[in-house]
């Protein structure tokens, strides 16, 4: 079978796992970090400080700024919900987009249960937030802006410089869902002011289990801990800390960061090659942005075929319809109807995610087997006549 849902997760490198293994056994170094009376619990502190500069490196931030968590979903919740809950004395006002990852949104519905007021952003039909429209909602309430880098179904690149400007300018904390940004865009945190930044290894071929928020320190964000315990991680997010996870994540990330230029040009002309052997099939739409999207995700609407009909027909490539975290409901995608998309086209979507083991000769069978799929559905289809 063919992979490519690298969007969902990434196969994990053996490097990464390599050094993975050498932190579990007895004859490793498989002590916990916070024991501060032997060299067992040292020596572990020693690679946890290893893996957060390897981290820190690649987002030009400071060590001290990285806080690890069990992955983007729990780094979502910390940011959104410790900051609400850190700052509601200043305001109750948080501003967020319709495009978000589930972990964004679910966290601020939570929130509005609990009386803190959201404005969810409409984003232009290119998927694009409109930066005049979103000034228009910010108010003396308003405390935090949560926006995605990436968009993990279309690959949409949101302006996070603009938009922190912006944040800048109104005394606003700006947190960044970078999950699926941080190791195929350039991130340069001392550029560009982010509060704070989520985003888990197993989008960059490290182990699943393992994600990070990163909160400055110039000038310095406060937050409320959503897991309280032993104080670990400057009190912001307490557990023993899992050293063989962080390790592999050091690695996925110093590996991201000397390969960062290639795999940028080398996924983009994949996904180029792939959207030139499907652009000719009859009401196909482009769902992604080639030009100014990220290089891994194709998003595209197969008009007349049900998403999940085609996806069963190309039974041995693995794609999807949406993203992995939703597509458990059968509903229409809600970030493409959110770009105006019909139902029917928002239906018809696929979404294929290519990554650094992703070849050319897969994409070209790829291509091949939509072809005929498409061809064999239609076929079927009572709606297409032509
Ligand atoms: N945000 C985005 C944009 C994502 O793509 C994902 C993974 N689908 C997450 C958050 C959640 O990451 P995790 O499953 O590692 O918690």
């Amino acid at each position: 079978p063919i992979y490519l849902d690298y969007a969902a997760t990434t196969p994990m490198e053996p490097l990464v796992i390599k050094n993975m293994i050498k932190f579990l056994t007895l004859d490793g170094t498989f002590g916990n970090p916070a024991s501060r009376s032997h060299q067992f619990g040292w020596k572990a502190e020693e690679s946890v400080d290893i893996a957060r500069n390897q981290i820190a490196e690649l987002i030009n931030a400071d060590s001290r700024e990285i806080v690890f968590t069990s992955g983007a979903t729990e780094s979502n919740n910390l940011a959104i919900k410790g900051i609400s809950e850190f700052y509601k004395k200043k305001g109750n006002h948080i501003i967020t987009s319709k495009t978000e990852h589930k972990a964004v949104l679910d966290t601020c519905r939570y929130l509005e249960s609990k009386g803190v007021r959201i404005t969810y952003l409409n984003p232009s039909k290119n998927g694009i937030i409109n930066l005049k429209q979103f000034k228009q909602h910010i108010c003396e309430k308003t405390i935090l802006v949560s926006i995605m880098h990436v968009n993990n179904e279309t690959g949409v690149i949101q302006d996070v410089k603009e938009i922190s400007k912006i944040c800048i300018k109104n005394n606003i904390l700006f947190h960044v869902d970078a999950t699926q940004s941080v190791g195929k865009l350039h991130i340069d945190l001392n550029k560009i002011k982010i509060d704070l930044m989520s985003f888990s290894a197993h989008k960059i071929y490290g182990p699943k289990g393992i994600g990070v928020l990163y909160v400055r320190r110039k000038p310095r964000v406060r937050l409320s801990a959503q897991i309280h315990g032993g104080g670990h991680e400057r009190g912001m997010r307490s557990g023993t800390l899992p050293v063989h996870q962080i390790v592999g994540m050091g690695i996925a990330c110093k590996l991201a960061k000397k390969n960062i230029d290639h795999d940028y040009a080398y996924l983009k002309d994949l996904r180029n090659y792939l959207w030139e052997g499907l652009k000719d099939i009859d009401e196909v739409y482009l769902n992604s942005n080639l030009k100014y999207g990220a290089p891994h995700i194709l998003n595209v609407s197969f008009n007349y075929i049900e998403g999940e009909s085609l996806i069963m027909a190309l039974k041995d490539i693995a794609v999807s319809s949406g993203s992995a975290c939703t597509s458990a409901s059968l509903e229409p995608s809600y970030v493409l109807r959110a770009l105006g998309l019909k139902d029917e086209l928002a239906h018809s979507s696929i979404r294929f995610s290519i990554g650094r083991f992703t070849t050319k000769s897969e994409i070209s069978y790829t291509i091949k087997t939509v072809h005929k799929a498409i061809d064999r559905l239609r076929n079927l289809s009572p709606l297409w006549e032509m």
